[in-house]
């Protein structure tokens, strides 16, 4: 005995989707196909791969996706034999919205409406491009057809579940029957244009529109995608007569291993859409093949765009494994390094076992040697493009240099030399470039050691450092670095090309050649004597809050500025590790005063009349927030701060 049909609610973000979908004037409604058909081969996936550990489901053999049209009943189905989905997962799969792409969708769909001034309800407003650019997969049916249903048994089930809807805020379900395990989908089509044009809707109901929809969007769709073709003939009395056979209407050439001349662009940046639900056309196609002792194919793309949830630990990785053609696990991360998560595609191994577990392929000596291959060639593609199309490089940098740099901490990459040659960074050479460390060392003055670099929270307040100043006066370049993950792998005193990568900001200062090294380090030592009492004194107001006070070569404007001590940590770093809930050792920052301040002379005066004078805090603390604000534009103290300030003022005024 079935059920009556109960009643649900649709998720109120599917209500929105579909109330865009339904009034959608978006031209080329093709695309829902794709998205069925994607969502079809899925499903087969999914099957032949759980049949390989759970015998009772297995064999999965004939797996295939089928298209019936109805043009009298004005009906599209789309039919496969994978995995299917329990009622519950019909609720959850069709009934929310889980995906954040499908999210990010309606935030710019609602953007767009704002942009363009126009009421939540005017639907013309919606740009038709945006339905193209995003996936929003099963939802997007109902841009063709007026009421869907659909009829899905798991398998390994009995049971089979029946889903429809109009579109509208609800749909129903209730118990069905389906012979074999899989999905059934009916589309009731709306009516077809008369005027063609305007709504762009064509016939789906006719064959040849069908094959070439197919044709354009899924033709390397691993399995076969069949549609029955009648075929009249007339026998030699000239009796009419049909025969009806099942044609398949794609290729299913895994495009990976057709060579390189055969497959056009259109056809590669399909198939990145299709595994990498990206709108936007991939930034480099890199396709990859290695022979030898192991044979391999693989298909990578370098999106062009970083996703938003790079840095999410739930980030859905790119490589999909194959192993001659079968589709064996999504987001294989023994193929790519986490610094290169952002590279999407295929991998087809040939050589390996289709019911590989994860366990066995993080062992895996031939995983570790297709790895490396790729890694190599990633690396090489991106070596040229920054050689010879430098504003995609550019563009690839900014969307991708953060993590790419992550590959710096790793201990284990071997190719941390090629990373640093790919590294670009801001530059007081020219503030409006980025800079390579090639670039930087051809710059380099004659008998200079090392590769100047300051780090800081942001490239505006790097630029403004006064750690800069006795630099840019002297014509010594600095690199600024301003990602977080600087910080780290510049802790960790790298080299490039042999030379050095010695922070500004960090130990004492000299610049030039010998002789004048020695002639200044001899001005500033006697400098300091002169000063040392009033040094002494200002260290001990900020005891709690500096290691040291000292005289500084760095300064040429500004009166002080705060560094670290040569062996300390670096400020930002201990912040870095406390925010992650370690406790690193407490190191205080050295506060440096520039000897050739007007002020310097000042406070001397005050100190040498009375020791004691209680103005001489108030100036020390003084400088000391203004470092701060120098060096990161925050102050640790800021009551403290205003305090000291609104007494000078009060005693100025
Ligand atoms: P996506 O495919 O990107 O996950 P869709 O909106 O296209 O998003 O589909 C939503 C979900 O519905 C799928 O993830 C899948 O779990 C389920 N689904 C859709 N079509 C099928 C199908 N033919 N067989 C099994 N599950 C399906
Ligand atoms: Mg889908």
């Amino acid at each position: 005995m079935s059920q009556a049909a109960q009643r649900h609610e649709f998720q109120a973000e599917v209500k929105q989707l579909l109330d865009l979908m339904v009034h959608s004037l978006y031209s080329d409604k093709d695309i829902f196909l794709r998205e069925l058909i994607s969502n079809a081969s899925d499903a087969l996936d999914k099957l032949r791969f759980e049949a390989l550990t759970h015998s009772e489901l297995g064999p999965a053999t004939d797996l295939h996706i089928r298209l019936e049209a109805d043009a009298k009943a004005r009906t599209l189905t789309i039919q496969d034999n994978g995995i299917g989905m329990t009622r519950e997962e019909v609720v959850r799969n069709i009934g929310t919205i889980a995906k954040s792409g499908t999210r990010e969708f309606l935030r710019a769909a609602r953007e767009q409406r704002a942009k363009g001034g126009a009421g939540e309800g005017d639907k013309s407003s919606l740009p038709p491009e945006l339905i193209g650019q995003f996936g929003v997969g099963f939802y997007s049916a109902f841009m063709v057809a007026s009421e869907i249903e659909l009829v899905t048994r798991k398998a390994g089930e009995t049971a089979a579940t029946r889903w429809r809807s109009t579109g509208d805020g609800s749909y129903t379900l209730e118990e069905a029957e389906r012979a074999e395990h899989g999905t059934t989908i009916t589309l009731h089509l709306k009516p077809a244009d008369d005027d063609g044009e305007e709504h762009g809707m064509r016939d789906f109901t006719q064959e040849y529109v069908l094959r070439d929809i197919v044709k354009r969007y899924s033709d390397f769709v691993a399995h076969p995608i069949r549609m029955k073709r009648v075929n009249k003939t007339k026998d030699d009395a000239g009796v009419e007569s049909e025969t009806v056979e099942d044609e398949t209407l794609n290729s299913m050439k895994a495009i990976w291993d057709r060579p390189k001349g055969e497959v056009t662009d259109t056809e590669y940046k399909e198939f990145y859409r299709h595994i990498s639900h990206d709108w936007t056309d991939p930034l480099r196609t890199i396709p990859v093949r290695i022979e030898g002792t192991l044979e391999a194919y693989a298909l990578l793309y370098l999106p062009s765009q970083a996703p938003f949830d790079l840095y999410s630990p739930e980030m859905k990785r790119g490589v999909q494994l194959y192993v001659k053609r079968v589709f064996v696990m999504d987001e294989c991360k023994e193929l790519m390094p986490p610094h290169l998560r952002f590279i999407k595609g295929v991998v087809d191994a040939h050589d390996l076992s289709l019911n590989v577990s994860r366990e066995i392929l993080q062992k895996d000596r031939q995983i570790q040697v297709i790895k490396k291959q790729l890694v190599k060639k990633v690396l090489a593609t991106l070596e040229e493009m920054k050689r010879d199309q430098p504003e995609d490089y550019l563009k690839f940098w900014a969307a991708f240099g953060p993590a790419l740099k992550e590959g710096l901490l790793s201990y284990e990459t071997q190719d941390k030399d090629k990373l640093l040659e790919l590294t670009l960074a801001a530059s007081t050479a020219d503030a409006a470039k980025l800079s390579s460390l090639e670039e930087y060392v051809g710059r380099m003055k004659e008998g200079q050691d090392a590769i100047y670099f300051l780090t800081g929270p942001s490239r505006e307040a790097v630029a403004r450092s006064p750690l800069l100043e006795t630099f840019v006066a002297k014509g010594y370049e600095v690199l600024l670095f301003s990602d977080p993950i600087d910080e780290l792998w510049l802790e960790r005193a790298p080299r490039f090309r042999d030379k050095p990568l010695r922070s500004i900001g960090r130990g004492e200062v000299q610049l030039g050649t010998e002789e004048e090294r020695k002639k200044e380090g001899e001005e500033l030592a006697e400098k300091q004597r002169e000063l040392s009492d009033l040094l002494t004194c200002v260290r001990l107001v900020l005891d709690d809050e500096i290691k040291e006070a000292r005289l500084s070569s760095r300064l040429t404007t500004s009166p002080a500025c705060l560094v670290s001590d040569a062996n300390d940590m670096s400020p930002r770093v201990q912040r870095m590790l406390e925010q992650m809930g370690q406790a690193p050792p407490k190191a205080k920052p050295v506060l440096e005063l520039n000897p050739n301040h007007p002020l310097l002379p000042k406070l001397q005066a005050v100190f040498a009349e009375d020791k004691t004078d209680p103005r001489l805090a108030l100036y020390a603390k003084l400088l000391l927030g203004q470092a701060h604000l120098a060096d990161s534009g925050q102050l640790p103290d800021p009551e403290g701060f205003s305090k000291a300030l609104a007494d000078v003022m009060l005693r100025a005024v």
